[in-house]
């Protein structure tokens, strides 16, 4: 598959998870996708494996979201092995939970750092390689806007911030055709939250639906974000949640 005619997409965080979802989401609709990692270099390789059998090209790349140099390389590499730069998916994310009197300054800058500081890096980074038709899609969540127990603040704010900075970055890159979007997802079947055991149990009673969203529920309004279909829809905060927050 030539790199010319396919477009291309960075999903960072790819390795597991939501991330892993829309990576292979978006290769079945004939995307070749880089994805990053930190740790699980192991379910990175499956992703990329996984994307290469459905016919795409895959790249996977170590990235720790924490450190701003392998954040802006991940998006070099991408451009350079891969041709070009069409989508980028900031997914990586941590949860961090702890009430005020509690949380430390250590978690506090690991979780802006990962949040909300690589997210601005890779787009920037991002931006100097897009064309009119690129589309970035930042993960946030739920949280930002309903938080119905404590110790949830600064993962809050963290989420806070992603729908902040997609709002003024679609105004900053509407000129150049470049849509800026975040999918707000309330309580997902993963790794961060698994669906099972006591805690999950009470949470479903509070979700309209009384279950948890999958991975893929989430790559779907992703893919769509992405393709033709989502020309017109920049600077929103769409949530995923099941009806948590109605
Ligand atoms: P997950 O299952 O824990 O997966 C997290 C992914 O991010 C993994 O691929 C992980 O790779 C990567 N990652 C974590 N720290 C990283 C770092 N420092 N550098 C690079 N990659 C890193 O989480 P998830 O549930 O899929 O969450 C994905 C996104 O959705 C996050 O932004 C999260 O905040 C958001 N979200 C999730 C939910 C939910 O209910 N699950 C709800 C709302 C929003 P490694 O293992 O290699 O580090």
């Amino acid at each position: 598959m030539s790199s010319t005619s396919t477009r291309v997409a960075l999903v960072t965080g790819g390795s597991r998870g939501i991330g892993a979802a829309i990576a292979e989401r978006l290769a079945r609709d004939g995307v070749s996708v880089a994805i990053t990692y930190s740790a699980s270099e192991h379910d990175a390789r499956a992703v990329a494996r996984r994307i290469e059998a459905i016919g795409s090209r895959a790249l996977a790349i170590r990235a720790d979201a924490r450190d701003v140099d392998a954040v802006r390389k991940a998006v070099h590499t991408t451009v350079e092995q891969l041709g070009s730069l069409e989508i980028l998916v900031n997914n990586a994310g941590i949860l961090r939970t702890g009430v005020l009197q509690e949380f430390s300054l250590d978690d506090f800058d690991t979780l802006m750092s990962v949040n909300v500081r690589a997210v601005f890096v890779a787009t920037r980074e991002a931006a100097k390689f897009m064309k009119s038709g690129g589309r970035i899609i930042n993960i946030g969540s739920i949280t930002s806007e309903y938080l119905p127990i404590p110790g949830g603040a600064f993962y809050a704010a963290s989420k806070g911030a992603v729908v902040g900075l997609t709002r003024g970055w679609a105004r900053d890159l509407g000129a150049a055709g470049i849509t800026v979007n975040s999918i707000l997802p309330g309580r997902i079947d993963t790794d961060m939250t698994p669906a099972t055991g006591p805690v999950a149990q009470r949470i479903r009673g509070s979700i309209a639906l009384q279950r948890y969203g999958s991975p893929d529920e989430v790559a779907s309004l992703a893919a769509f974000l992405a393709g033709p279909e989502g020309s017109f829809i920049t600077g929103a905060n769409l949530r995923v949640d099941g009806g948590a927050s109605a």
